[in-house]
């Protein structure tokens, strides 16, 4: 696993399934289903390789209960990953990383984004 570092966020876009849509309602019924993200698009640091990673679902409840993400290399998510959040904070601002726990290359606040 590689990341090159200073090139801004990985931006690269997907969609989610009906198929993976319906997985995760039929397996989190506490779910809003008007909150679950369609759009992707992989938020982690620039990469070449390795796979892309989306928050499905950031409105679980409970300030230690995570966020569904999902995973893919080959255009298509087909997984549903339950992960709880980075634990780190910017040195200066202490802003929480914006990403999983063990997610691969720098945290959120590392990265410039657009937004
Ligand atoms: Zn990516
Ligand atoms: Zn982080």
């Amino acid at each position: 696993m590689s990341a090159v570092a200073g090139d801004g966020v990985c931006e690269k876009s997907a969609f989610l399934t009906p198929a993976l849509r319906a997985e995760l309602l039929a397996s989190y019924p506490d779910v809003r289903p008007d909150l679950v993200a369609d759009d992707l698009i992989c938020h982690l640091a620039a990469h070449d390789d390795g796979d892309h990673f989306a928050i499905l679902y950031d409105h679980l409840p409970g300030p230690d209960a995570g966020a569904l993400w999902t995973r893919w290399s080959d255009d298509v998510p087909r997984v549903i990953l339950l992960r709880p959040d980075c634990p780190a904070r910017s040195p200066e601002d202490r802003i929480p990383c914006g990403h999983f726990t063990a997610h691969p290359g720098p945290h959120s606040w590392q990265t410039p984004t657009q937004a």
